[in-house]
């Protein structure tokens, strides 16, 4: 499942985020202004820009609006960071996530449109905290070749069945391991085999990756 992203900003943050969605088999568009950085990471991803992305008609060549997300990581030019990401919502970019380095700038960041802020120096510090306090076994499954947690709408023949019903682990050898429902906003973790699957929620799945590609496809 090829994704495409851009990344606006390619210092430390962005740089390495380019990449590693790039290593992970994803489509990156990376963007700068600065030349050197530019040149820097043009063999490590597919598409390296030089632009400014404050300036609305240096971006509407690069098809914004096709990225699954648009990343913009400038991080301390707070003038930049704003008008750059108001200049993406305007190229109507589907899923705006936007690097912020105070709660302040990542205010201003969501009041202008932005779907999602990071903080990564905050957000790195929450992680680290509960890895030393606790590592976590979460930690360790990404590395379990061929297995994946995926969240998933439910395919239509889901809705109105429980989970006994539905009996994925022995059909499919996949674990419901949590359940978000959206109306009220509320998580089931651990749900029982009789949880009733509603249209409105979503299901976080435990298992192996072409199981659960089958189920993507419509259960
Ligand atoms: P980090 O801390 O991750 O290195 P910075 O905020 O220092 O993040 O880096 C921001 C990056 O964004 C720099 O590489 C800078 O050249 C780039 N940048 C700043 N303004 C613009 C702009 N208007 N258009 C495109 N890139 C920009």
């Amino acid at each position: 499942m090829k994704k495409q992203f851009a990344i606006i900003g390619l210092g430390n943050f962005g740089f390495y985020l380019a990449t590693a969605l790039f290593q992970m088999g994803h489509e990156v568009l990376g963007i700068d202004i600065n030349p050197k950085l530019v040149q820097e990471i043009r063999d490590r991803i597919s598409r390296a820009v030089i632009a400014d992305a404050t300036d609305p008609q240096a971006l509407k060549e690069l098809e914004l609006e096709k990225m699954d997300a648009v990343v913009i990581s400038i991080g301390s030019l707070l003038n930049n960071s704003i008008l750059a990401t108001l200049n993406v919502k305007d190229r109507g970019a589907r899923r705006v996530v936007a690097k912020a380095v105070s709660e302040a700038h990542g205010r201003i960041l969501t009041k202008i449109g932005a779907d999602e802020i990071y903080f990564p120096e905050k957000d790195l510090a929450l992680t680290a905290a509960q890895r030393l306090e606790n590592p976590n076994v979460l930690d360790y499954l990404p590395f379990m070749e061929g297995y994946s947690i995926v969240q998933l709408a439910p395919p239509p023949s889901f809705i109105g069945k429980n989970l006994i019903e539905l009996d994925l682990i022995n059909r499919l050898g996949i674990q419901v391991i949590a359940i978000k429902e959206l109306v009220p906003e509320n998580v089931v973790m651990i749900p029982t085999g009789r949880f009733v699957v509603k249209d409105s929620d979503i299901l976080i799945l435990l298992g192996p990756d072409d199981a659960l590609a089958e189920l993507k496809e419509g259960g």
